[in-house]
């Protein structure tokens, strides 16, 4: 169970991606009714609604305000 989590914040889930790569490192991509998560290690983005995702996240691992990158999408 997480808070206080944000956009852009990098937060480590509970399971893996069934990926390849099995990250369990995701990015939040959206921040609504639903939450938006993009695996950091293949991309892709998953769909989960508040309280599931605040489930199945175990932590965040980094506070996006502690990046300096302001929209600079590299
Ligand atoms: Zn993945």
């Amino acid at each position: 169970m997480v808070e206080n989590y944000g956009l852009n914040d990098i937060v480590q889930m509970k399971k893996e991606h069934p990926c390849e790569k099995r990250s369990r490192n995701f990015k939040i991509v959206r921040m609504g009714v639903d939450i938006k998560i993009k695996c950091e290690a293949c991309g892709n983005v998953i769909m989960l609604e508040r309280p599931v995702f605040e489930r199945k996240c175990k932590k965040i691992i980094k506070k996006a305000e502690e990046t300096d990158d302001q929209g600079a999408d590299l």
